[in-house]
């Protein structure tokens, strides 16, 4: 078939961005990529090998079905996350695949635990503490009772992961917002401490927190638009390369978008082109 117009990815600029990354966050930091919105549009089923291929061996989506999609598309085995939606008939399958997923409600986990209880295997869960975004997330009592359930269970459940989400970590904006939420993170995170539970994870940045709290790194970032090439905003970018001698992007792009040009005309001034009252 005749494709006039066909979209892109460079393989090049995927490596320069996936070995910056991991350069700048160290070997401590596990990278999670994001690959979810269809690996922000660039093809869950096209991406997911490349970054496979220059060593990223962690993915998070935000439904079941992704998951799937970036099981499929992996060549070895690598741990895929699921940060959002899985209907309660998929928890099983979910649960069966091993798929990595957060528990933001007790009826998630409770169904968790028993579907793992039932196939004789474990659950693998990330609980997500509510900081103050208000999304998802549980709150320091759901969080006992969660704890509890997990020690209880212990031979059905995991605690891959203890987590949550900064609320705009791009905007300077929302700073004090977000040292309250990590406060309030690490209050909670007594509560596991008390309990004698620890999770492998704990994880709470995205690309904008990862540059702008290197504090907060943690075990594990979760990074999506950055290794597709993109700062998450003018003032991380400016943050990075202010002390910077070179002032060069590090990061490229990977989307390309091609077309073929149909017909070249020469055109004086003062004439119509097309539709429209655009001069030239
Ligand atoms: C989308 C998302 C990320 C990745 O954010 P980027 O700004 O693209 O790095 C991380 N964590 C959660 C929970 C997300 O939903």
């Amino acid at each position: 078939m005749f494709e006039n117009s066909i979209i892109t990815l460079n393989e090049i600029a995927l490596k320069n961005n996936v070995t910056f990354l991991q350069k700048k966050l160290g070997k401590k930091v596990r990278i999670s990529a994001v690959v979810k919105a269809n690996a922000y549009g660039h093809g869950i089923e096209e991406i997911v090998p490349l970054f496979e291929k220059y060593g990223v061996n962690h993915y998070s989506v935000f439904y079941y079905t992704e998951a799937l999609l970036v099981e499929k598309s992996l060549s070895n085995t690598a741990t895929i996350m699921i940060m959002g939606w899985i209907g309660n008939s998929d928890i099983i399958n979910a649960v069966a695949k091993g798929f990595e997923f957060y528990v933001f409600d007790l009826e998630r986990l409770t169904l968790a635990i028993e579907t793992a209880k039932k196939l004789n295997i474990k659950a693998y869960v990330h609980l997500e503490a509510e900081t103050g975004m208000n999304r998802s997330g549980l709150n320091a009592n759901e969080i006992e009772q969660a704890v509890s359930m997990i020690i209880e269970n212990s031979e059905h459940v995991h605690l891959s992961g203890f987590c949550t989400h900064l609320a705009g970590a791009e905007s300077v904006s929302n700073h004090l917002r977000i040292q309250n939420q990590l406060k309030k993170y690490q209050k909670l995170l007594t509560i596991l401490e008390r309990n004698n539970i620890k999770p492998d994870y704990k994880h709470v940045a995205n690309s904008a927190a990862a540059f702008v709290y290197p504090k907060y790194r943690m075990d594990l970032v979760r990074i999506g638009i950055m290794l597709y090439g993109f700062w998450s905003s003018t003032e991380v970018f400016i943050k990075y390369i202010n002390n910077k001698q070179n002032k060069v992007d590090p990061l490229k792009s990977i989307l390309g978008w091609h077309s073929q040009i149909m017909a070249i005309k020469l055109v004086k001034s003062g004439e119509f082109i097309g539709y429209g009252e655009y001069l030239i």
